[in-house]
């Protein structure tokens, strides 16, 4: 259900949650029946493969996706029902653009004796198709809509008999009557960038809830540490004197935390991540954005 986008629709759709409206695609004649049905442009999605939003086009009709649509029926498509080994042979992950307002995720933790635990309902600012920013907890968030989708975070969980850490990402939408409603975009059963914040911004980092619930031991707080904590995720930049702006970051902002992974520095690529936590959200938003900017060479001071 992680890996496999429209095996994750069928099973969202079957448990009756939320989602935007979809259609599996194996021919153009499919594409453009839906593109009729839902109005263009739409969101075309490989079903397996995508990470940081590749795999994943906004196409404004058929001819956006030729290439794709030649590779399915290259691998000759619509042959399975897609529960077991989806491959681009399946066809393609066709939905609506769902007009958010943003996104937010859930982070859920399960055991296999069936203790579950929430964290807070975070936002997910993204950039280019990359998550850039998480705010801890999601800002001016309806109360209800968080129980909401908590709930509904909680019962995929026990439903797909998740054990460990699971995310899932969430457009949040309006109703319509204006009221603030979630449709959810897609699961990852891991420990996630969007719980990354938890390393210091809760009593329980996902990393340590993710061994507890794998051990079956009792699941820690998810509790907040502070009121807000801020997440910057860290990109590869052109500049790779990583150590002296480490040193230079650690000396002007000593209750920053950083993350680096150690892994090549690519363009783009996630390498690394700072977390901030206090009361002044706009204060913690610009020293994550500082600090993300100087480490990607965005900025020399
Ligand atoms: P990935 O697996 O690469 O993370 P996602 O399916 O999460 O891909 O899509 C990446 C991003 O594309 C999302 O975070 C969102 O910004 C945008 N997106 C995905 N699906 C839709 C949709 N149906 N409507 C509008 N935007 C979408």
């Amino acid at each position: 259900h992680a890996q496999d986008k429209l095996v994750m629709r069928r099973r969202l759709r079957a448990l009756g949650i939320p989602c935007p409206d979809w259609a599996h695609v194996t021919s153009r004649a499919d594409l453009e029946a839906f593109g009729r049905r839902v109005g263009w442009p739409l969101v075309l999605k490989t079903p397996r493969g995508g990470y940081d939003g590749k795999g994943v086009r906004v196409v404004t009709g058929p001819d956006d996706a030729r290439d794709w649509l030649d590779a399915v029926e290259a691998a000759g498509a619509g042959g399975t029902d897609g529960e077991h080994g989806t491959t681009m042979a399946d066809g393609l992950l066709a939905e609506a653009m769902v007009g958010f307002t943003r996104e937010l995720a859930v982070l859920v933790a399960r055991s296999p004796s069936g203790q579950a635990a929430v964290w807070p309902v975070v936002e997910t600012v993204q950039t280019d198709g990359i998550c850039t920013e998480v705010l801890a907890p999601a800002p001016d968030l309806d109360p209800e809509l968080a129980s909401r989708a908590s709930e509904s975070a909680l019962r995929i969980a026990g439903e797909l008999g998740v054990t460990g850490v699971m995310a899932v990402e969430l457009f949040e939408t309006r109703d319509g009557d204006g009221r603030p409603a979630y449709l959810v975009n897609e699961l990852a059963m891991r420990p996630h960038n969007s719980g990354h914040w938890t390393i210091d911004g809760s009593v329980t980092s996902q990393f340590e809830q993710h061994l507890r619930a794998v051990l079956d031991l009792p699941l820690g707080s998810t509790r907040s540490r502070a009121r807000w904590t801020v997440m910057g995720n860290v990109l590869g930049g052109d500049y790779p004197e990583l150590y002296a702006t480490y040193r230079h970051l650690m000396a002007r902002d000593p209750a920053m935390k950083f993350h680096l992974y150690g892994k090549d520095v690519r363009p783009g690529r996630k390498i690394g991540h700072v977390d901030v936590s206090g009361d002044d959200l706009d204060d913690l938003r610009a020293r994550a954005r500082h600090a993300c900017d100087y480490l990607q060479g965005v900025i020399t001071e």
